[in-house]
């Protein structure tokens, strides 16, 4: 059983080719480039899971605009 992993970030896109991490049953797939949109992006080829925490203060900042 492999545990997914998830690779945390603060960039708003990261590259994915599925060969960078430690995941044995991934053989890599072509590089992509993905852009986050909520702060959690998950990689179509290797399911691989980013978190971006620069995101997720930009959500709970626009939150406390919708408040006024
Ligand atoms: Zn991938």
């Amino acid at each position: 059983m492999h545990e997914k992993e998830i690779i945390y970030t603060d960039e708003s896109s990261v590259f994915c080719d599925g060969e960078s991490g430690e995941l044995g049953d991934a053989s890599g797939h072509p590089r992509i480039y993905l852009t986050f949109k909520t702060d959690t992006l998950v990689c179509p080829y290797c399911s691989r899971l980013f978190k971006n925490k620069t995101i997720k203060n930009q959500q709970s900042f626009k939150k406390n605009n919708e408040k006024k």
